[in-house]
């Protein structure tokens, strides 16, 4: 340690102009007198003189503590420094404080501003060997130490926010893992481990992840890593399926993923990132939903039902592609309502109107209305639908199916329309029996017996009508429970024909009917039905021929059936009408067919009966000219 020596009776030396001038530039130092607890100040320096923020003639011959009193918020400063001094008298050693904190007053401000000083106080002896005088050199070190502090504080940060950045990896949803280039978990977060189910973070941290999870080594997650560490390229993919064992067996779990390399200094990939979102759960119940979905598309593809969604806040409906075909607008699916509208009939538009009225009573919507298509079709539908509120009760959306109930209305009408007629065919043969009755009542010229029995001769004709209509009737009925049966015998087709065609022969005077039998085989039927098959084309064949026309029955054999035919001269038939005439209630809309009497159920019997023998019914026709009806029987059923 070195010693300055001076003369301490000298005081006047370190005041003196010489000396002031010399330790003017001195680094910040100031010379105090060891006259403690004064320390007169007897030598300021320049930056002393600045730092302090005084004025050298202001300080030169006070006391230092005087000059700079303490900061009382920081009371310690002036403590120390006095202690340092005091140890320099008591020890005579240099005393070197590294950093101390020692607020200055700035008279600008009035305030006390902290500074950090770095601080030695050299001993000046006299010739006795007594402290006289201290050297205070003081470094200004509040930049680096501000630096230093700015520095901590924000390492301090640093490490605060990367431990809150751990814990939030660590209690992220999000499964989090760091591999190393050989799939070597370095990092795993309590997400990820809970997706792999093989314990928690530091059980997997050090272990491969096909080693860890062999299952996985058969998916292609192998490959993808590859993939991203080769290519540099970060690889993103949402619900991918991947099969590994989480619970002892292997099943399929849903993830959305996102794998990131992660690069060195020299700037190779070292390894990578992996960010897995687990959705499974979402997945599954989407796709029970999907199925749904589908199945229930499938359901109303097959049954031909159709769907709508109103919104009735808008007025536009959104509808399914089966409702776009019944439409017969194909590839739109919404629509306003009015545009709906606008395709129904015109005469079934305020049934729509009237029941959408209902619905928002009722909340159910019912109708049954035609569309006209832009093919020109007219089809009817039945549409139902639901009214949906909000929670305050008001109508949100109606929501409904659409079926083509064509065939059902079409149906419907004809049955109408046969009971109709039905009860006009029984009316008037009953009227006429009426009127013969009273006729007879009556007593006039009931003795002329030839009288008596032509009457008696039309009250049996009408009564054969009527069987013959009952019976009809009869038969539609058992065919509709099923309960019709077929008696086979033995039968001599040439005989039963003609047994049919006589009455027809002897009683029909307007049309000739021709029946010229050849040669026929025997053949098992039910003869009954057959001969009632017979006699139904027979009298079609006279009902729809104009007066005069011939009827010509035939029967003929080819290789393996017996063929009868029965044609006519008579309005023939339009070949759109050929595959529907067989069918239940179906007449020709046509004012001949009107005029003559029928229900439409005589062609549909003979059809059914045919069927039941394993035969085949149908027609030839030309309009106006005339039609053969025919039916064929197997020779060997
Ligand atoms: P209907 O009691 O009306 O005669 P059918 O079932 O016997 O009932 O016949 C169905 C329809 O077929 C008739 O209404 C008529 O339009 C047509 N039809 C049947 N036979 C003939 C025929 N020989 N010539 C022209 N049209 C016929």
């Amino acid at each position: 340690m070195g010693r300055v020596n001076a003369d301490a009776k000298e005081d006047s030396f370190y005041m003196g102009k010489d000396f002031q001038l010399f330790f003017k530039s001195s680094v910040q130092s100031v010379i105090v007198k060891a006259d403690a607890p004064q320390f007169t100040i007897v030598a300021v320096s320049d930056d002393f003189e600045r730092n302090s923020l005084r004025k050298r003639e202001e300080l030169l011959g006070r006391g230092l503590f005087e000059m700079f009193p303490d900061n009382v918020e920081n009371p310690d400063g002036r403590a120390r420094a006095e202690r340092a001094f005091m140890d320099v008298i008591a020890t005579k050693n240099r005393i070197t404080l590294p950093v101390y904190k020692y607020d200055i007053f700035t008279p600008e401000t009035g305030k006390m501003v902290p500074h950090y000083w770095s601080n030695t106080n050299q001993p000046v002896f006299n010739e006795a060997g007594e402290v006289t005088y201290i050297i205070n050199t003081t470094t200004n070190i509040t930049r680096q130490e501000l630096l230093r502090e700015l520095n901590d504080s924000s390492q301090d940060y640093l490490l605060k926010q990367q431990e809150r950045i751990n814990k939030m990896f660590l209690n992220a949803p999000v499964g989090m893992a760091l591999y190393t280039r050989d799939y070597i978990i370095e990092y795993a977060n309590e997400s990820i481990c809970r997706m792999w189910n093989r314990g928690g973070p530091k059980e997997v941290v050090g272990k491969s992840l096909f080693e860890l999870i062999p299952s996985l080594e058969k998916t292609d997650l192998k490959s993808i890593f590859d993939m991203v560490m080769e290519t540099g390229k970060a690889y993103i993919s949402k619900e991918s399926p991947i099969s590994y064992d989480r619970t002892g067996e292997v099943s399929v779990y849903y993830f959305d993923l996102h794998f990131e390399p992660i690069y060195g200094l020299d700037k190779e990939v070292t390894g990578f990132l992996s960010l897995a979102n687990e959705v499974t759960e979402q997945v599954l119940a989407r796709r029970k939903v999907e199925n749904a979905e589908e199945r229930l598309r499938l359901a109303s593809e097959a049954t031909g039902i159709g769907s709508w969604d109103l919104d009735l806040q808008t007025g536009q409906v959104i509808y399914s592609p089966i409702l776009a075909e019944l439409l017969g607008q194909p590839g739109k699916f919404d629509m306003s309502q009015e545009q709906m509208w606008s395709l129904l009939h015109p005469d079934d538009v305020h049934l729509a109107n009237k029941a959408f009225e209902e619905a928002m009573e009722t909340g159910i919507y019912h109708c049954q209305c035609r569309v006209l298509r832009a093919d020109e079709q007219v089809c009817w539908i039945g549409v139902m639908g639901k009214v949906m509120y909000d929670t305050g009760k008001n109508p949100q959306r109606m929501i409904g199916t659409v079926m083509d109930i064509t065939e059902s209305k079409q149906e419907e009408i004809k049955k109408n329309d046969f009971i109709a007629i039905a009860s006009h065919e029984l009316k008037t043969p009953l009227t006429s029996l009426k009127a013969y009755a009273q006729f007879l009542k009556s007593g006039k010229n009931v003795s002329d017996v030839g009288f008596v029995a032509s009457i008696a001769g039309r009250i049996e004709g009408q009564i054969n009508k009527m069987t013959k209509l009952v019976y009809s009737f009869l038969d539609l009925s058992r065919i509709e429970s099923g309960k019709i049966e077929v008696i086979l015998e033995e039968v001599d087709m040439n005989q039963l024909i003609r047994e049919v065609a006589d009455d027809y022969v002897l009683q029909e005077k307007n049309h000739p009917v021709r029946f010229e039998p050849v040669e026929l085989p025997v053949i098992s039927v039910d003869k009954n039905k057959i001969m009632q098959v017979i006699d139904n084309l027979l009298s079609n064949a006279i009902k729809y021929t104009p007066q005069g026309g011939l009827v010509t029955i035939t029967a003929q054999t080819d290789d393996d059936a017996l063929i009868v035919s029965v044609t006519d001269q008579g309005i023939g038939i339009e070949s759109t009408h050929v595959r529907k005439i067989f069918e239940r209630y179906y007449r020709i809309d046509d004012l001949q067919v009107k005029n003559a009497s029928g229900f439409g159920i005589g062609l549909y019997l003979c059809a059914d009966i045919i069927k039941r023998h394993h035969g085949e019914i149908g027609l030839h026709s030309e309009p106006g000219k005339g039609s053969t009806f025919y039916f064929k029987l197997p020779l060997n059923p």
